[in-house]
């Protein structure tokens, strides 16, 4: 009777783990994140212990008001800032355990950033920029055809001569895009990826960041002001006094 009593109890909890536990690998966990920044007088607290679990190929918006601590909460995942406290894990890995040169190939082989800004070098083909980031990393013949690759999925393969400043502002982004995904990053985070886009080409740079990014098995986290983008992800957080809440209807 307890016996049986016993092996109930662990096949109920069994199913709560698998309800509760996300689909695939878990790749990033950000626990109790805090960000403060020494201020004039008093010291300034951007974020309050910050929680947030993501899976392969799950994706997650972020919106709130300007200066709550979006850009930071998103450089501090993708390992350009430090936590004042709390913990990043990517991958099973602590990346501010690295060490400076171990941290830069770290986000270089598992980070993959779209700004506001394009950040294209000027001088740069679109190929080449796309190319930059696996320059240290691939083996020449293998990143040639993945960049290849890459800017057929953005639209831009009659473009590959041409630099950025013959391009439109959403043929820069949709570059940009196919530079985030050239080491095959498992994060890919987005801050304002549409923001300097008039509303239909951001529009259609959205439609294209989530269309690319739903047939790999990265983590995608962006930040946006656009209803329309923010409406189309399945996971939204909005960021308020420097705390993360979930908007799940
Ligand atoms: P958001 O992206 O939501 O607009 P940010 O994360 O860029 O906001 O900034 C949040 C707040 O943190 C702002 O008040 C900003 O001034 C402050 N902040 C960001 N970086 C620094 C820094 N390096 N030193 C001091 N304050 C900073
Ligand atoms: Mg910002």
């Amino acid at each position: 009777m307890s016996k049986q009593g016993t092996s109930q109890e662990t096949s109920s909890s069994r199913l709560q783990n698998r309800e509760t536990t996300p689909a695939g690998p878990v790749e990033l966990i950000c626990e109790s994140v805090s960000k403060s920044f020494p201020g004039r007088g008093r010291e300034l607290t951007i974020l309050r212990d910050v929680n947030l679990r993501m899976s392969a190929g799950e994706s997650a918006v972020i919106v709130g008001p300007s200066g709550s601590g979006k850009s930071t909460l998103l450089n501090i995942l993708g390992t350009l800032e430090e936590p004042t406290s709390g913990t990043v894990t990517l991958n099973g890995m602590n990346p501010f355990q690295l060490d400076e040169r171990e941290l830069a190939r770290f986000r270089n082989r598992n980070v993959g950033f779209i700004f506001q800004e394009h950040h294209l070098l000027p001088q740069c083909t679109v190929l080449e920029n796309v190319l930059l980031p696996s320059l240290a990393s691939r083996e020449s013949g293998v990143r040639l055809a993945r960049a290849k690759e890459l800017i057929a999925s953005v639209g831009l393969s009659d473009r590959v001569d041409h630099r950025p400043a013959e391009l439109s502002g959403g043929e820069r982004q949709r570059v940009a895009i196919a530079r985030a995904l050239i080491n095959d990053p498992s994060l890919v985070l987005a801050d304002e990826p549409t923001g300097n886009l008039d509303r239909a080409t951001a529009e259609v740079v959205g439609d294209l960041l989530l269309n690319v990014l739903s047939r790999r098995d990265a983590v995608l986290i962006a930040v946006t002001h656009s209803e329309r983008l923010s409406g189309r992800f399945p996971r939204r957080y909005e960021i308020n006094d420097g705390m993360l809440t979930s908007l799940q209807v």
